[in-house]
């Protein structure tokens, strides 16, 4: 199996792009912030201790998503593979899963990093607000503590997979929609 994680800042357009490589190499996209969001919408204990979290733009505990996590692994079935979007979002996530997979016989195949810049994040996430009216991207505050969250929290695990020699970027702030689907269908490709 392939364990493909699917990296970038807030913004930088992994949910945008995740469907058509999942598509290409028959993985199961798994967005552990749409499986929070549902949980919301569901009305769970969990969605509703989850949304002071997610309204803040803190991140929720790692307990919480990994459980998300190993429940899919555990569950989904006739695929070649899992494209993990937000997740890990931490070291200690990042080590958990590392376990997690030990557990299995498997390891993370690669990361596949999408980078945009701090400026173009704000861009992005004003643009998805009026599209698709999620309450974290409405708020300045919000989005503001998400970067912070990222490069406080999320951005170490670039060093993290550099030296396990998984870590593979593409640019993500210029040219359209179709130009970055492009650029990271190629970075995916260029993996072996
Ligand atoms: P996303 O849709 O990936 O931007 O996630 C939206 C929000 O869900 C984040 O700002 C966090 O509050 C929460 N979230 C998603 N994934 C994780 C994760 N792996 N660990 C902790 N919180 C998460």
């Amino acid at each position: 199996m392939k364990y493909y994680i699917l990296f970038g800042p807030p913004g930088a357009g992994k949910g945008t792009h995740a469907g058509a490589i999942a598509e290409k190499y028959n993985l199961k996209h798994i967005s552990t912030g749409e499986l929070l969001r549902a949980e919301i919408a569901a009305g769970s204990k969990l969605g509703q201790e989850a949304k002071t979290l997610i309204d803040a733009g803190s991140l929720v505990p790692d307990s919480v998503v990994e459980g998300m996590i190993e429940n899919a692994f555990n569950t989904i079935k006739g695929v070649d593979g899992f494209l993990l979007d937000g997740f890990p979002r931490n070291l200690s996530q990042a080590r958990d899963l590392d376990a997690i997979l030990a557990k299995r016989g498997e390891k993370v195949t690669a990361v596949v990093s999408l980078m945009i810049d701090d400026e173009v994040i704000r861009q992005r996430i004003a643009h998805r607000a009026a599209i698709e009216g999620r309450a974290d991207d409405a708020s300045e505050a919000t989005i503001t503590n998400r970067i912070k969250t990222y490069h406080a929290q999320t951005e170490p695990l670039i060093a993290f997979y550099k030296e396990a020699g998984k870590y593979y970027e593409c640019d993500g702030n210029n040219g359209t929609i179709e130009d970055n689907r492009n650029r990271v269908l190629a970075l995916v490709e260029s993996i072996k």
